[in-house]
């Protein structure tokens, strides 16, 4: 799967999406992620990106031109099922769901706004969605296209070292995720509860399911909901 990130930026992306597990799909060569800087695509001679809104108000708007250019020479590159999206509070909000839908495309291509954003002709002419990390407001696009990517890519096979990993997280599952511990067995005085050092695992998974019941329950009631209505 193959991830293009335009940004004014790109040295925000790059260094987040450049280590730990992500970054080590990247080296695998399970995922490709690519970061475009727009300005490079400027034809102003000042390297100029963005102007003031018609109409008046506070700040400045990203200019067509170089998110047009660099968007035609992202695409040239694409190939097969492409979603072009662009990081706005005010898309779809991002979750889970989105995040799997969006596992199944071969080449995601997210636009990064800053300052007041992208002149609405943009949006209009390149973009398939707008997409939200949440109901709050961000001074760019970099943090949430960086999110989304992490969300997506370890969904798509070989980036973690088992489907399991996230299929029996919190979310996904339908559930809250159950306390865990590991070594040592007592911290300050506090210990792990026995049943996990029972080696009984039918025993484990009973407690695990119960506690994951009992911290959704309490934290996500709408999540407790559906899925007791799910498995009656
Ligand atoms: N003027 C815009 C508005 O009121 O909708 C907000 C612009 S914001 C300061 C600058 C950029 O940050 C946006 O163009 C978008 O790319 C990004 N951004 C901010 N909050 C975001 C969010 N919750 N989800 C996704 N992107 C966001």
């Amino acid at each position: 799967m193959r991830f293009d990130i335009m940004t004014l930026f790109p040295e925000v992306v790059d260094c987040v999406l450049g280590s730990s597990i992500i970054g080590r799909a990247k080296q695998n060569g399970i995922i490709e992620v690519f970061s475009h800087n727009i300005r490079d695509y400027t034809k102003d001679k000042h390297k100029k990106t963005d102007d003031a809104p018609f109409g008046g108000g506070k700040g400045m708007l990203m200019s067509t031109q170089p998110i047009a250019d660099c968007f035609a020479a992202v695409k040239s590159q694409a190939s097969g099922k492409t979603r072009v999206i662009y990081a706005s509070p005010r898309g779809r909000i991002f979750n889970h769901e989105v995040a799997r839908e969006l596992s199944e495309y071969d080449n995601i291509i997210i636009l990064c706004g800053h300052y007041e954003g992208v002149d609405q002709r943009i949006i209009d002419t390149i973009i398939d969605e707008e997409i939200s990390i949440g109901d709050y407001v961000l001074t760019g696009g970099e943090i949430p296209a960086c999110i989304m990517v992490d969300a997506i890519a370890r969904l798509v096979p070989g980036v973690l070292s088992d489907k399991e990993c996230y299929e029996k997280e919190s979310i996904a599952s339908g559930l809250l995720e159950y306390p865990q511990y590991t070594r040592p067995r007592e911290f300050n005085g506090l210990t792990v509860p026995e049943v996990l050092l029972s080696g009984h695992h039918e025993n484990i998974e009973k407690w695990r399911l119960e506690k994951s019941l009992e911290i959704t329950r309490q934290r996500r009631p709408e999540l407790y909901e559906k899925y007791i209505s799910e498995h009656k």
